[in-house]
């Protein structure tokens, strides 16, 4: 009797658990459904990214002699939903059992549990920490530190080993990343895919589909096949990982990428895999080619910060995005959808959002996260944000850089303080301060730049909770030795911006 074997659109790896357990005359369920376009309203990019990757997977099957029935989004039969169409296939081919691999987001995972025809979910072991292994591991520990994580990961997968010790005898080589870059016009840019017949299709499609997302489908220029995600790969680990370090929390007006890999999307498709693309670093390191700073610091990112906050959303559990530890509740401001603001940092990151479904981590965390955590957003609609806008953003991944690194709404789980700072950070970071209407050097009054008084006003209403806080103390030291009239005048001018911004005038 044929089974059904379900692929999802961020399950695109020919090796994926369902997949190695599918026997020659199962039947491969692919669906391109409106329930998944629409429970949050995806950037364009995200849906033709996801789509035509889906699609060109599909054909791969095909030419493998395996059976898919593919839905598009425009078939007339299509359900538009996953177990919808789970349904319809079980009973054209009258299979009466399912193969999954376990989805990165709780919502499919109760729809495909609560599924009339029964779901076997297998692990998704894609990641190289299975949600087994980082239950363990957090056992008997009080706080969760993504740096032990990061140590043990690194002896688990050899990765900048040299036998047990840590290549170049230290785990971390952060002190020597994290300086601001200048504009470049020679600094090379990630490699642009011109859509072939089948993104074509698939972009008119979204376009009709989706018109009233944030950003547009078009010029669409990423990577749809693994074969091109291994191209912008090796551009990236020839050309751009050398400064990777250096340059990875720089922000410039004119340069969105500087020395990122913007391979978050491939990764999260599962069109490449972590450890490929970590072998990969480490070998242009051990070749001579790229600093222990860059290389070290990139593998990082993957081994580290991925597999952490993986393990994390799986460990929290469903409820974990509404979380609300700070209590805020201001809504999303619509600078946040493209309204004018004279705030040029913000401007530009929400810009750049609009027009690439991308920004680097610095813009979203100390930009955007920065400036809807000191103005005191509700996390929900942040995270509803975050989820839409990235071309990168699944649930698994996104809700605890959101909810807990950028807006601390886990109460701590994720980080051990806030991620905050006044203006005086993204100005040493970034160009933009240059181009702003504010002044950034001003504490306080009209032209001062809003992050100050924010800043300030942030730490004095939370101060129960973080004036303990031993890496936050010096800042409550620093606050209470200021003078008590510009004490006063910096929170009187945090109340009126924030009283600006729910007005809706334009800030
Ligand atoms: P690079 O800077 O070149 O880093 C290399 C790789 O490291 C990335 O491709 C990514 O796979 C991994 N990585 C780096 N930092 C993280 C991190 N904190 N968590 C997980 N992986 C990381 N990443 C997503 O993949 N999806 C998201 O939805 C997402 N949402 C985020 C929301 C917020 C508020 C913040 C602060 C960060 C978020 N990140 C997310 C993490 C990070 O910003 C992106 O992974 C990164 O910007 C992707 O671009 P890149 O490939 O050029 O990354
Ligand atoms: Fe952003 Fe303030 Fe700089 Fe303007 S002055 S760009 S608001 S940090």
């Amino acid at each position: 009797m044929t089974r059904l074997i379900l692929v999802l659109g961020d399950q695109l790896t020919p090796d994926i658990a369902a997949l190695r357990a599918a026997r020659p005359d199962d039947t491969i369920v692919m669906a391109e459904v409106m329930a998944e376009g629409t429970y949050a309203p995806h950037h364009p990019q995200k849906i033709a990214l996801i789509l035509s990757a889906m699609r060109h997977f599909a054909e791969g099957l095909r030419a493998d002699r395996r059976t898919v029935a593919y839905s598009r989004l425009d078939d007339p039969d299509n359900t538009q939903s996953i177990t919808g169409e789970i349904i319809r296939r079980a009973a054209e081919t009258g299979a009466t059992d399912v193969i999954a691999t376990a989805p990165g987001d709780w919502r499919l995972r109760q729809a495909l549990a609560d599924c009339p025809i029964p779901v076997t979910q297998l692990p998704d072991d894609r990641f190289l920490c299975s949600e087994a292994d980082f239950a363990a591991w957090t056992e008997g520990r009080k706080q969760l530190r993504m740096e032990f994580f990061y140590r043990e990961m690194r002896r688990k997968t050899g990765l900048m080993m040299d036998g047990d010790k840590p290549a170049g005898g230290q785990w971390n080589f952060d002190h020597d990343n994290r300086k601001p870059a200048k504009p470049d016009l020679f600094r090379p840019r990630p490699p642009r895919f011109a859509p072939d017949a089948i993104t074509e299709e698939v972009l008119t499609l979204v376009e009709t589909r989706f018109p009233a997302h944030f950003g547009a489908a078009r010029p669409f220029g990423w990577a749809v096949t693994r074969a091109d995600a291994l191209t912008a790969l090796d551009h990236f680990a020839r050309h751009a990982l050398p400064t990777f370090g250096d340059e990875q929390d720089a922000m410039l007006r004119d340069d969105p990428t500087l020395s990122h890999a913007l391979i978050s999307p491939y990764l999260n498709l599962g069109l490449l895999s972590p450890m490929e693309i970590c072998t990969r670093v480490q070998a242009e390191w051990r070749a001579g080619r790229v600093p222990i700073n860059a290389a070290e610091g990139f593998i990082r990112q993957i081994i580290g910060w991925r597999e952490f906050v993986r393990g994390i959303w799986a460990l929290e559990g469903p409820d974990y995005t509404t979380r609300n530890a700070l209590n805020h509740s201001r809504a999303l401001p619509p600078l946040f959808w493209g309204a004018p603001t004279r705030m040029a940092c913000l401007s530009h990151a929400v810009a750049q959002t609009r027009d690439m479904a991308y920004a680097h981590h610095i813009q979203r965390l100390m930009v955007t996260g920065n400036f809807a955590l000191l103005a005191g957003v509700d996390p929900a609609q942040v995270h509803d944000w975050y989820l839409s806008v990235y071309i990168d953003a699944f649930e698994w991944v996104e809700a605890p850089n959101t909810i807990g690194m950028s807006q601390f709404a886990d109460g701590g789980v994720v980080g051990s303080k806030p991620y905050v700072s006044s203006g005086a950070y993204i100005d040493r970071m970034s160009d933009y301060c240059g181009g702003c209407a504010y002044a950034v050097k001003e504490k306080s009054g009209d032209r001062a730049c809003p992050f100050n008084p924010l800043y300030w006003h942030f730490l004095i209403r939370h101060r129960d909770r973080f004036a303990a806080n031993p890496r936050m103390a010096q800042m409550y030291r620093t606050w209470d030795r200021m003078d008590e009239a510009h004490r006063a005048r910096v929170l009187t001018d945090a109340d009126a911006f924030l009283a600006r911004l729910d007005s809706g005038a334009p800030v």
